[in-house]
């Protein structure tokens, strides 16, 4: 039997917690996956992707290596190359650009809104209206000459992006659409448009998740997958997960070795039941801190769930001017926090032949520079979050 180590203080993750509870089936996958030798592909792998598919509510399901896996099959799979430009924001985790920049197109942000921390519909609106140009063959270029082909909207902290506008410019400009629902995995939209809600991952032509251990639904080491409803995408995907190949030896693409363990799929099946339940209980955390925190609003500043979509909060963030004294605060009294993320894209050294500068996105800048994410997850307990809430407001 696994034993949680015993510690008083009030760890930014309990990633211990879930996994003894659920030990014995977690292990009964183990001993079957051993028994069988089915370690890559076979029936644990198909029975996830058909389960995730189903929760999604897409048509397929396709388990690949990880996240980035997922992002960057996804964009190539609908046809990203290079000269083109894919439009992204620089507030993310930099897994979102790389992707980009590994299927040789360029990363182009633009500003999120300073309430929810995800794209700005109406800036996106501004750089396709203002910055872009259309060319003699009906292509978008941007102003350094590249054909802007698609848009990743991050679902940040588990708060689905404003689909509606951003679905309707994509039509409008012919643009692919990929979430990253890296964060989201369950959260939910309704489209004003389509008079219905939407499962992350079910709205742009393709989605990217991450079962990193650390997800709202984590493997126990790296996996990942793209959902989409296209059967041609699906398609070129398995291929792409795997050397390229149609059949054993016959290669279509040259592609590349990404595919969903199968341990990591047995495992993510046997939690998968559990999503839901945690889901929830992170929003009633969630709402738990942002009521709390109601009383110092001026000081403190929670992110805003739209009223259309309902979070999954991957993070619970709050902003604060005065937030490195805050987090040192914090640490003294045993209680973890992070910070996601403190340098913008825009502003990394692995990002500087970009050309951006400090300034760009002031929005995304002072973001970086005054957030910092609260313990939150499925096992988090009241008195933890009275302790957390009380340190955070006794701070003077
Ligand atoms: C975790 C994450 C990824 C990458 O996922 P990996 O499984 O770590 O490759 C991409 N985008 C976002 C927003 C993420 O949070």
């Amino acid at each position: 039997m696994i034993v949680a180590e015993q510690r008083n203080g009030i760890p930014f993750l309990d990633l211990v917690t879930p996994h003894i509870e659920l030990e014995d089936q977690l292990v009964a996958v183990l001993r079957r996956t051993l028994s069988t030798a089915a370690f890559i592909g076979g029936p644990m792998v198909e029975d996830f992707e058909e389960a995730y598919a189903l929760y999604c509510g897409t048509r397929y399901c396709i388990g690949v290596g990880s996240g980035t896996d997922a992002l960057r099959f996804a964009l190539l799979a609908v046809g990203i190359k290079e000269g083109d430009a894919v439009i992204t924001v620089s507030n993310t985790f930099i897994a979102t650009a790389e992707a980009i920049s590994q299927t040789g197109a360029q990363p182009v942000f633009v500003e999120v809104n300073e309430s929810t921390c995800n794209i700005d519909p109406q800036k996106l609106q501004e750089f396709l209206e203002s910055e872009c140009h259309i060319d003699v063959y009906g292509d978008l270029i941007t102003r350094q000459g590249l054909r802007v082909k698609a848009v990743v909207p991050v679902h940040l902290f588990g708060q689905p992006a404003d689909m509606d506008p951003i679905l309707e410019l994509a039509e409008r400009y012919k643009l692919k659409v990929i979430e990253d629902a890296c964060q989201a995995h369950g959260a939910s939209y309704f489209s004003k448009k389509q008079g219905c809600w939407r499962k992350a991952g079910s709205m742009g032509h393709a989605a990217a998740f991450s079962f990193y251990p650390g997800k709202n639904l984590g493997a126990c080491g790296e996996a990942g997958a793209v959902t989409t409803n296209d059967e041609d995408v699906a398609c070129t995907i398995r291929m792409l997960r795997d050397h390229g190949q149609e059949r054993k030896y016959y290669h279509r693409l040259v592609g590349y070795n990404g595919r969903l363990d199968a341990l990591q799929a047995g495992f993510l099946k046997v939690k998968l039941p559990y999503l839901e339940q945690w889901n929830q209980r992170r929003r009633g955390a969630a709402q738990w801190y942002s009521d709390r925190f109601a009383s110092d609003a001026d000081r403190v500043r929670v992110i805003r769930e739209l009223p259309n979509v309902s979070s999954v909060y991957h993070l619970y963030v709050v902003c604060v001017s005065d937030r490195d004294k805050l987090r040192k605060h914090l640490a003294s009294l045993d209680i973890g926090t992070g910070i996601h993320y403190p340098v913008p894209l825009h502003l990394q050294e692995a990002y500087k032949q970009l050309g951006y500068k400090r300034g760009d996105f002031p929005v995304t800048e002072n973001l970086a520079s005054t957030i910092v994410s609260l313990p939150m997850g499925p096992r988090l307990r009241l008195e933890q979050q009275e302790r957390v809430a009380d340190a955070v407001l006794d701070l003077r």
